[in-house]
């Protein structure tokens, strides 16, 4: 059978491991409502572009690789921003939980409507939230918009639903690895219970390129990426305040 729901996807990977937890199927959504300075999948941020799927060619590739999913695999949808796109990542979800497939979004968290709340707070199996950054300041100078509160109202909204979620957060020398501001971060979800993982990524710049391939300035050129050491001091940090930190 064919949905009529349709998803504008930049690319798929089938075996995916670092998206979610255990061996998924990560679909990479086209068009991002926000431009972080250090994206490292630029070429997914415009919203032109991509190629239309019907969410059934989705469930369908899904359901062929499910075997290699165990207990703990399934569909991530990452992007991009999923948000954008969320009633047909509704319908997709729910069809995918009838095919007993675990879902994760990969959200920046940053658009709040109705079915951006419902696929949040009702319908996904698991949400990682990416946190740019703790101060409204900071967001504003790494993402370019003021949607700062938009995306602790969504965090809120799914510890409301007592479902799990992650956090995720970028190391960048010099932006976010001050030890006030994971200090911070640590004491804004002080009272949060289902916080599942708070994972910390490294900062890299493997995605460069890609700036350069749009004919843009890569401007984080001259940041530093981590290293083990600062990994493991923010590690500890974090660690005073979450049950589980990876990084
Ligand atoms: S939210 Fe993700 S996809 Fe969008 S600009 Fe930021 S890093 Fe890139």
């Amino acid at each position: 059978m064919i949905y009529k729901e349709t998803l504008k996807i930049h690319s798929i990977e089938s075996f995916g491991t670092h998206d979610g937890p255990g061996v998924r199927l990560v679909v990479f959504l086209q068009g991002c409502n926000i431009k972080c300075l250090y994206c490292q999948n630029a070429d997914t941020i415009p919203t032109t572009g991509g190629t239309e799927y019907h969410i059934s060619e989705i469930v369908q590739r899904a359901v062929n690789q499910k075997g290699y999913f165990g207990s703990k695999g399934g569909v991530t949808i990452s992007g991009g921003e999923p948000l954008l796109q969320s009633k047909a990542v509704i319908e997709l979800f729910k069809l995918l939980q009838s095919k007993g497939i675990h879902t994760n979004i990969d959200t920046n968290g940053t658009i709040v409507n109705t079915y951006s709340k419902e696929l949040i707070s009702n319908v996904a199996d698991l949400v990682m939230f990416d946190i740019k950054h703790i101060t409204e300041s900071g967001f504003e100078q790494i993402t370019g918009k003021q949607l700062y509160k938009q995306l602790f109202e969504l965090i809120r909204l799914r510890e409301e639903s007592e479902k799990p979620f992650w956090l995720r957060y970028v190391l960048i020398p010099g932006y976010t690895d001050s030890v006030e501001q994971l200090t911070k971060v640590g004491e804004y979800f002080n009272d949060y219970k289902n916080i599942a993982r708070f994972q910390i990524l490294p900062y890299h710049k493997l995605g460069q390129y890609k700036w350069e391939q749009l004919g843009e300035k890569y401007r984080f050129a001259n940041v530093p990426e981590n290293t083990a050491e600062q990994i493991n001091a923010a590690k500890q940090v974090l660690e005073r305040y979450f049950d589980f930190v990876v990084g």
